[in-house]
């Protein structure tokens, strides 16, 4: 019977312990796949499958990558979505009788990605951990690379859950996967390619270790279990320390403002809704930070604006005198400049991973915290001042590095070459016999051609041979016999060593092997002795960001002229000339109309906006929630004045742009955002709802907008701004006491219609729908039969009375819905009845042009 060499022997025993990922087995300088792993794998990365003879009749399939190229291929297989197994040599060939031992050391995943090309420079990779108990879920947000580890946790809930897991765009989900429906997977999957392990296995005792006792007994049972299986799942794929998490960040979200995933894409906060670019979004225009950590800071500030107006305050104030001083500013950037992803430094430390050029990038970046920390405590901001107490300058280190590291170390931290003279006593004597020794063989060299008379003779070297002394075939007969050993026969010319030049050699090759030994030594204790003050460093970090961020506030601040929001806790929200900030930013040569907002409790606390397509009916709303976010994060609005109470949820229902989402209709996503609506919001909530009751027939939709706004004005009482064509609903306003209506103005010029941009109190009369139409170009001959018909059915309208009674409905959402069914009519009768209120309307339009 045919079996397996003993080295495919080895390779499935160790690829048994890691079926889910592509084994990468080091033979030599390359790492080889094999099986099913090198077919799949030379498809993916298109490299050429092979075969290798393994001791059956057949060659089995096999692919490779070399050695020192392999990271980009890893990292293009985690992109992917897959995992990467990287199996070494653990012991000397040299040293073993037999194959050579072989270990898996550490299984790449997209959520443990830790080498910078596998990263984005101003985003976290967060890995998520999911667990549920006893009806409570919990969840874990790491990001490896940074050592940043959150945890929270609530009652069991599905909203709770899609609400939490939107804040992190994780690219790697473990633990009760199953938590997470498919639909929401799928929307998950929109973002970018997320892996799901189950996972279960728990390593409580080492979670313990990992951040003590005291930090371990302030979790709750829930927080310890998701942990715990965290840590179970991180030390059996990393296989080694993971000394850059020495924190967990637990939180409540409830101290936070709470964005669902559909409201933060709406208002398109990290990213565009159609083309999901960075460009666009508010992150994009709040983003003047100069460090990547400072990058990550101000995204996680976007995506949990706070509740505490003390903590916000405390914020705007650095950013006030930020804005007022700028040179203080230009100082701050500027050091700031000099510094380095300390975070993902610190990472690469603790994981063993950091090479010189990585230490040299840390000492750099200390060498700037002096001033910075010096210009803090200098600036008249009592918030920079705090920071710049808790700022360790780590002098120590800085001055410890320098004094180890050479100025241009090499990539290799196995190669020598990267330790400075003068560091080590015994590797300059070392150092000094291998310079010695190369000093002799070349004047040996010269003795030798004195000697024979040869001028052509050489001393050379080579990994093979070492060196040896090279002699034309010409000149052959002029050496002397004896003393010279022939080597190796080239063409032209026989190469020789003598016994003095091997005694040489073997000197000068142990210093070098040595040289490059202590070097490597040196290097790694001066690692260790670095990642034994990883806490002082991150926390460093920590603060270095938060100073990025508050620099980067202040200049968008000065440059687009926002002001400092005045935070209140009343009920109002008052914005004077208010600005949509990403929009004004993006619209070259026009420029952007600002607009006002009041929304009181005494009143108006829902504001009923009508008007034509176009009109900037959505861009006003949403600016009123960016203003509220922006001032909720500490930074300044687009405004010339904000009063801005704190709002702990924003809802919106906006758009049609996902609406596709797991197959549902527009009208059954718009339904389930409106019942999240009515179960979650408080007084202190804003809820927008643009074009509210669109996707189904005009009386329901109608009639389910009306029995929405009038739940939101009896049960909710909180602030809403809705959008409606169903210019019928601007009766509310006399039956609803904090209702008013607006309307978004327009002028008519002949048959031009100008959009003016202008809010105004009043509804709308019209939709001029037939004028969107013409502007889109539609043929000259339907315009004028839309026309024809529309005057034609004015003209019926006129024998038709109005019969408002139709919307008028119970003011529970529920019943409404019941009852919906009962007012279904024909579409052309609806047609007419809304072109008669319509007509009756006028009367009253208030579109004022100013
Ligand atoms: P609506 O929701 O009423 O259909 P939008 O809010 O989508 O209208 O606005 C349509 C376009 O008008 C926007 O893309 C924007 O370019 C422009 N716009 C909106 N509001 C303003 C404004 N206040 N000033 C200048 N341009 C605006």
């Amino acid at each position: 019977m045919t079996t397996y060499t003993p080295m495919m022997m080895q390779y499935l025993k160790i690829k048994e312990q890691a079926q889910d990922a592509f084994l990468f087995f080091r033979l030599g300088d390359f790492y080889e796949l094999f099986f099913d792993d090198a077919i799949l794998a030379s498809k993916e990365l298109e490299i050429t499958l092979t075969g290798k003879a393994a001791g059956v009749p057949e060659r089995i399939p096999m692919c490779g990558v070399p050695y020192h190229s392999a990271e980009n291929y890893i990292h293009r297989l985690i992109e992917k979505g897959y995992k990467v197994a990287i199996c070494e040599q653990v012991e000397d060939a040299g040293a073993s009788k037999g194959i050579v031992k072989r270990e898996i050391i550490r299984v790449v995943t997209p959520g443990t990605m830790m080498e910078s090309k596998g990263l984005t420079d101003k985003a976290n990779n967060y890995m998520i951990c999911l667990t549920e108990r006893e009806g409570k879920m919990a969840l874990a947000a790491c990001d490896l690379s940074t050592g940043e580890l959150h945890v929270t946790s609530a009652l069991s809930s599905q909203q709770w859950l899609r609400d939490e897991l939107g804040l992190y765009e994780p690219s790697e989900i473990i633990g009760q996967i199953d938590l997470i429906d498919e639909s929401y997977r799928q929307a998950l999957q929109l973002g970018r390619k997320v892996l799901y392990t189950p996972w279960d296995k728990s390593r409580e005792e080492l979670a313990r270790r990992q951040f003590g006792e005291a930090a371990w007994a302030r979790l709750d049972e829930e927080r310890q279990l998701c942990i715990s299986i965290l840590i179970g799942y991180l030390s059996e794929t990393q296989k080694r320390s993971l000394g850059q998490l020495t924190h967990i960040s637990a939180y409540e979200p409830e101290h936070y403002m709470i964005l669902d995933p559909f409201t933060r894409r709406n208002l398109e906060l990290i990213e565009t809704v159609r083309e999901r670019s960075r460009k666009g979004s508010l992150l994009w225009l709040l983003d003047r930070t100069e460090t990547p950590m400072g990058g990550r800071l101000l995204r996680r500030w976007i995506d949990k604006p706070l509740l505490s107006r003390k903590l916000v305050e405390e914020r705007l104030e650095a950013v006030e005198k930020l804005h007022q001083g700028l040179i203080l500013r230009e100082d701050l950037r500027s050091q700031l400049k000099g510094i380095y992803d300390l975070e993902r430094l610190v990472g690469r430390i603790a994981f063993g991973t950091a090479n010189g050029r990585d230490m040299l990038a840390l000492r750099d970046s200390l060498a700037q915290i002096p001033e910075l920390r010096r210009q803090c405590t200098d600036s008249s901001s009592s918030t920079l001042q705090q920071i710049a107490e808790l700022m360790d300058e780590c002098t120590d280190l800085t001055e410890a590095i320098g004094a180890a590291i050479v100025d241009d170390p090499p990539v290799s931290v196995k190669d020598g070459g990267l330790i400075r003279e003068g560091y080590h006593a015994h590797l300059d004597e070392l150092r000094e016999a291998s310079v010695n020794g190369k000093r002799w063989i070349a004047e040996l060299e010269a003795a030798e051609r004195l000697a024979t008379g040869i001028k052509s003779l050489k001393i050379g070297y080579n990994k093979i041979f070492g060196y040896y002394i090279e002699v034309t075939r010409s000149n052959l007969n002029a050496l002397p016999e004896g003393r010279y050993e022939r080597k190796q026969t080239l063409a032209n010319a026989e190469r020789y060593v003598t016994p003095e030049l091997k005694a040489k050699e073997a000197l000068i090759l142990e210093a070098q092997e040595k040289m490059v030994d202590i070097e490597y030594e040196l290097f790694a204790d001066l690692r260790t002795q670095v990642a034994n003050e990883i806490p002082r460093l991150k926390q460093l970090a920590e603060k270095v960001a938060e100073i990025d961020v508050y620099q980067s506030f202040a200049v968008i601040s000065a440059e687009r002229a926002f002001v400092k929001p005045v935070l209140t806790d009343r009920y109002d929200l008052i914005v004077k000339e208010g600005r949509h900030p990403v929009v004004e930013a993006v619209m070259n040569n026009t420029s952007f109309i600002s607009n006002s907002t009041e929304i009181t409790e005494d009143k108006a606390n829902i504001l009923l906006i009508t008007g034509p397509n176009m009109a900037g009916k959505s861009t006003y709303m949403r600016q009123v929630a960016l203003v509220s976010i922006m001032a909720q994060i500490g930074c300044f609005v687009p405004a010339t004045q904000a009063e801005i109470p704190m709002i702990d949820r924003i809802f919106t229902r906006i758009g049609a742009a996902d609406d596709l989402i797991g197959g549902q209709s527009t009208f059954m996503v718009e339904m389930a955002d409106i019942q999240v609506m009515t179960e979650r919001a408080t007084p202190r909530s804003l809820i927008i709802i643009d074009e509210l009751g669109r996707g189904t027939s005009t009386s329901e939709g109608m009639s389910i907008a009306q029995a929405v706004i009038e739940y939101v004005h009896h049960e909710i009482g909180c602030k809403a701004l809705v959008s409606t064509h169903f210019h019928e609903l601007a009766h509310l306003e006399e039956t609803l006491e904090h209702l008013q209506n607006f309307s978004m103005a327009v002028k008519e010029s002949g048959d031009k219609v100008h959009f003016l941009r202008k809010l105004v109190p009043g509804a709308a009369s019209t939709s001029y729908g037939i004028y969107c139409a013409q502007l889109a170009g539609l043929p000259e001959s339907i315009i004028d039969r839309a026309n024809g018909i529309l005057s034609r059915m004015e003209q019926a309208s006129s024998t038709v009375v109005a019969d408002q009674s139709a919307v008028t409905v119970p003011a529970k959402l529920e019943d409404q819905l019941h009852n919906d069914k009962q007012s279904e009519q024909l579409s052309l009768a609806n047609a007419q009845k809304q072109a008669a209120f319509s007509a009756t309307t006028n009367t009253y339009s208030s579109v004022e042009i100013a």
